[in-house]
C-alpha cells in the first residue's frame, strides 16, 4: 500500500511548513486539505452562496473547479494562492467545515491524494477520518501565544499590518469550533504522536517527524 503520513493539529501550529517539508525530503505528494475548505469558502463568497444553504454548498465543494499546479492553487481559471489564506477566508472555511455534507462532500477528493510513492496529508482529520491507516501520524500544536506570535510574523512579513489581539482572539475562536464540532473535531487520532512545537524550529520538528517514520 501506498505509504501516508498524517499531520494534523489546531491553526497556526506549523504544521503548513513542517507537512510541506517532510514531502518535500521523501518525495511525496502533499495535501494541504485546510486549502480545499479555504477554496470551497472562497468559491461561496465569489458565487454569492447563501451560506445557511448546507446542501448548496456542499454541491459547490463537490464540483469546485480546482487545480493543483505545484505550489500554485487555481480555481477554475483564477490563481488564488493568494486569496485562500485571507483571515475571512480561512473563519469561513471554518464555519463550513462544521456542516457534514461539505465535509462528505470533500471526502473523495482527498482520497485522491494518496499516490505512489506516498503521501503527507496535512488537515484536522486525516488521521482521525481521512486516513485512519496512516503508517505514522502526527499531531502537532503549539501554545495559543505562540501560534499567533507565527500568525502576526507571517502578516508583517507580507506587508499587511496586523493587530495581536485580534489575531489572539481570532485563534482562540476558530480553536474552539474545531474542537467543539459534532463532526471530525479536532483531536488526537488514536496512534498519533504528540509534537509541541511552541519553543522548536521548523528544522526540529521537520527533523522530528522524519526520524519517527524512519523508525
Ligand atoms: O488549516 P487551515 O487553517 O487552512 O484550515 C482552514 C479551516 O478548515 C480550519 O479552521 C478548519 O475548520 C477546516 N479544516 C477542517 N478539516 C481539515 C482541514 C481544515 O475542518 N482537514
Amino acid at each position: 500500500p501506498v505509504p501516508v503520513i498524517t499531520i494534523d493539529g489546531p491553526t497556526a501550529s506549523g504544521k503548513g511548513t513542517v507537512a510541506h517539508k517532510v514531502a518535500d525530503r521523501l518525495g511525496f505528494h502533499y495535501l494541504d486539505s485546510g486549502a480545499l475548505y479555504r477554496l470551497a469558502a472562497l468559491s461561496a463568497l465569489r458565487r454569492g452562496a447563501d451560506l445557511n444553504d448546507e446542501h448548496a454548498l456542499a454541491k459547490l465543494a463537490e464540483h469546485l473547479p480546482v487545480r493543483f499546479d505545484g505550489p500554485v492553487i487555481m480555481l477554475a481559471n483564477e490563481n488564488v494562492t493568494e486569496a485562500i489564506r485571507a483571515e475571512e477566508v480561512g473563519n469561513l472555511a471554518s464555519k463550513i467545515a462544521a456542516l457534514p455534507a461539505v465535509r462528505q462532500a470533500l471526502f473523495a477528493l482527498q482520497l485522491g491524494f494518496r499516490k505512489a510513492p506516498g503521501l503527507v496529508a496535512d488537515g484536522r482529520d486525516m488521521g482521525t477520518v481521512i486516513f485512519p491507516h496512516a503508517k505514522l501520524k502526527v499531531f502537532l500544536t503549539a501554545s495559543t501565544e505562540a501560534r499567533a506570535q507565527r500568525r502576526y510574523k507571517q502578516l508583517i512579513d507580507k506587508g499587511i499590518s496586523a493587530n495581536m489581539e485580534d489575531l489572539l482572539s481570532d485563534l482562540k475562536a476558530r480553536d474552539d469550533r474545531d474542537t467543539h464540532r459534532a463532526i471530525a473535531p479536532l483531536v488526537p487520532a488514536e496512534g498519533a504522536h504528540l509534537l509541541d512545537t511552541s519553543n522548536m524550529t521548523a528544522d526540529q520538528a521537520i527533523a522530528e517527524v522524519l526520524s519517527w517514520y524512519a523508525h
